[in-house]
């Protein structure tokens, strides 16, 4: 590939991972689009240059739970959002579900060379149970009212503060009553967009799902009786344990409220036994890193090695980066057609997910960016 990057034509042979079953040995990216057909004809097409990689191709990874324009103190400038979004890209994924954001990033969607993201709104939470200047803080009267209007903001997704400190009584505690939650998702079902929570608790997560939501973020409380409520409703988990490896410092710095701290060691000791569990449970589970809160972005193979840790084998924590997020996602991947938006590795990361830590190529919308 060139510096520029400009290619009209690429061809990359060795291992197309098309799906987890469906692996090629070529395909060809023409105006930026994938193909699996030989570029043929004697148009102007034919007399450009044709360019060939090798190695081991995946579609571009997801973060599916990062945050961009936001950092520890809240909303940051335009440069600051689009180096985050440039250090997402580097680290190969092409894909963002933004899980909150309360700055503006519609500028990111003209830029050609910045990663696609999914947004998700501005994080909704209770009055005074969360980090300050991230979210909208209301009361449950208003929780549909403000659900509706994120979900026209955003792209598909809503974001909810499910649970937090309770500083009244010194622990985690759900944030949102039941019929609040019921209102809240039938009415972003409404607006056709999904539902997110942050839960790091056991206590809100059988009303979240009883109340029909659609994925659970962290989801370090899951326990035995609720795994199997969320695998029967099929409600996915984007774990974030490179995120939730962080919870022993946050309790170091929760003195005043030891029953907190304590429940946050806990929930932190058995967090790959309780991703092994939902997985085993047959829970979709996806990656996404929190980047953009106190996390640095650029951490997807992490996430990834993190869920292999948990004990997920390695081409389904693949799959829960690539193929599978994506269709949940409803992104393409490497079909015939799709935008080209994908990574070359030396290796093929199944055999060994630390690969993705360092893909050779980056291709967004067919230019290789790396
Ligand atoms: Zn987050």
């Amino acid at each position: 590939m060139n510096d520029r990057g400009d290619l009209q034509i690429l061809h990359i042979k060795g291992h197309v991972l098309a799906g987890p079953e469906d692996i090629r040995d070529e395909l060809w990216v023409v105006d930026g689009r994938i193909t699996y057909e030989r570029p043929t004809g004697t148009s102007s097409r034919a007399a450009r240059d044709i360019v060939t990689a090798r190695g081991w191709v995946l579609p571009g990874m997801v973060d599916a739970h990062c945050h961009i324009g936001l950092d520890q103190q809240g909303p940051v400038d335009e440069s600051t959002s689009e180096k985050q979004a440039l250090t997402e890209r580097e680290a190969g994924a092409l894909l963002l579900r933004d899980a909150g954001s309360p700055s503006d990033t519609r500028w990111i969607d003209d830029r050609e060379d910045l990663p696609r993201i999914i947004r998700a709104g501005r994080h909704i939470a209770r009055t005074k149970r969360y980090i300050r200047n991230y979210a909208h803080e209301i009361e449950p009267g208003d929780l549909a009212a403000y659900v509706r209007r994120e979900a026209r903001r955003g792209d598909g997704w809503v974001k909810l503060v499910g649970d937090w400190i309770d500083r009244g009584e010194g622990d985690l505690a759900s944030c949102w009553p039941r019929w609040a939650l019921d209102e809240a998702i039938a009415a972003a079902h409404e607006e056709g967009a999904r539902v997110t929570a942050h839960c790091f608790a056991e206590d809100s997560l059988r009303d979240l799902v009883e109340a029909g939501i659609d994925c659970i973020e962290h989801a370090t409380g899951l326990t035995e009786e609720t795994v199997p409520l969320f695998a029967e409703r099929g409600v996915a988990i984007v774990p974030t344990l490179v995120n939730t490896a962080t919870f022993p410092q946050l309790a170091e710095g929760g003195a005043k409220y030891p029953r907190w701290s304590e429940h946050m060691l806990r929930l932190h000791e058995r967090r790959y036994e309780t991703v092994r569990a939902a997985y085993d449970a047959g829970i979709p589970v996806y990656t996404g890193t929190d980047a953009g809160g106190s996390l640095a972005h650029g951490l997807v193979a992490a996430e990834v090695a993190e869920l292999v840790t948990a004990g997920i084998p390695a081409a389904e924590a693949v799959s829960a980066a690539t193929w599978g997020a994506r269709r949940w996602l409803g992104r393409p991947g490497l079909e015939e057609g799709a935008p080209a938006d994908l990574l070359v590795f030396d290796a093929d990361p199944r055999g060994d997910v630390r690969v993705l830590g360092d893909p050779r190529h980056v291709v967004l919308r067919g230019r290789a960016v790396r």
